[in-house]
């Protein structure tokens, strides 16, 4: 039995790969629910590779590549791509970004209002990265839980891990027992406007901070994400809930008879170099630091983890022995 500490992300992804190779898992998970305990659940749902690259590694391209497909066999994934947009005075910073990035193309005006009607008239150029997608995260954790489950997955919910786990993946709550993970604050709000119409992400640039807009379904939309180099757990502050509600604004004046039905604060686990890592303490390995990528890298993670700790199939051990 291979255990695991936490069904967030990253733990869930884990079990679902190791149960993909006919290995028994169980999971603890200190929340009474699925994704109630999980940083994801203030996510945007976002699988952007081309986008994240531009203030990340390579890694994200190569890992994160794979990202979409994967997900698309648990749960609903929109492929519509990312659209990056500026008002006229950030117009630089559209080019700074382009120069940053690949995966994408220029579209000007007309096509930004074909693209997304909602948007017609406001912007006159931007950046269309066509094989990204979405999905609703607090959907998608369920479904994975579900999935793993159907695959065996014993799933132990309102439980603290034990001591000695294979796999932890308690995201920052194993800050204590990681040297150099640190929490990155997230904030977000998810408005309710069922007169806007818009379909893929949004990205607005501008030079303090870069937001996106998340589609979901039955009107709502997902405004994210502040990026701060704090310990804090606090309600989200009025500075950034203005910033948001500025950058849905811009985007279309509709948006300012939203309800604001939701507002909230996260602590993404990084480390320095913002990527994940695999670490090997005694008898437990600890997958940790998805930073803003969870979604995005847990699935490529997740299969590294699974080939370290599955237990050898008949036929490998069979021939093992053979050849020895
Ligand atoms: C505002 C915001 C926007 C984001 N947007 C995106 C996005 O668009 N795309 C993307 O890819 N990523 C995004 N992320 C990042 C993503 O949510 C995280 O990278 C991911 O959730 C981290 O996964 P994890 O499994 O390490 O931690 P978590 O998902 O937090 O899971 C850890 C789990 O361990 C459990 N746990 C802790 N201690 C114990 C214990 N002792 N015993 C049992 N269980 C325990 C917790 O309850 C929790 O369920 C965003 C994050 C934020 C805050």
């Amino acid at each position: 039995m291979i255990t695991i500490a936490g069904a967030g992300l990253a733990g869930l992804a884990c079990a679902y790969e190791l149960a993909q190779r006919g290995a028994p898992v169980r999971v603890y998970e200190r929340a009474a629910e699925i994704g109630a305990g999980s940083v994801s659940r203030y996510a945007g749902g976002m699988l952007a590779p081309w986008c994240e690259r531009e203030s990340a590694e390579e890694e994200v391209i190569t890992l994160g590549g794979r990202a979409i497909d994967w997900w698309a066999k648990i749960t609903p994934v929109h492929r519509r791509g990312t659209l990056m947009v500026a008002p006229a005075r950030d117009r630089a910073e559209l080019t700074r970004f382009a120069r940053r990035t690949s995966g994408y193309r220029l579209v000007d005006g007309a096509e930004i209002s074909a693209l997304e009607p909602a948007l017609a008239g406001r912007f006159a150029q931007g950046l269309f990265f066509e094989q990204e997608a979405h999905l609703d995260p607090r959907q998608a954790i369920r479904d994975l839980a579900a999935a793993a489950t159907a695959l065996g997955v014993e799933i132990c919910l309102g439980t603290e891990a034990p001591g000695n786990v294979d796999l932890d993946c308690r995201g920052m709550a194993a800050g204590r027992d990681l040297k150099g993970l640190r929490p990155v604050r997230g904030e977000m709000a998810i408005l309710h406007c069922p007169e806007v119409k818009i379909s893929r992400t949004l990205r607005l640039l501008h030079p303090r901070m870069p937001l996106y807009l998340v589609p979901r379904d039955g009107g709502l939309f997902m405004i994210g994400g502040t990026m701060i180099e704090s310990t804090s757990p606090r309600p989200i502050t009025l500075r950034s809930l203005s910033e948001l509600l500025n950058a849905a604004f811009t985007l279309n004046p509709a948006f300012a008879e939203a309800s604001v039905v939701e507002t909230g604060a996260g602590l993404r686990p990084a480390f320095s170099d913002n990527l994940p890592r695999l670490h090997q303490d005694g008898g437990t390995l600890f997958l940790n630091g998805l930073y803003r990528h969870g979604f995005l890298l847990a699935p490529a993670l997740a299969q590294q983890v699974a080939e370290r700790l599955r237990p050898e199939t008949h036929d490998e051990h069979h021939r093992k022995r053979q050849s020895a």
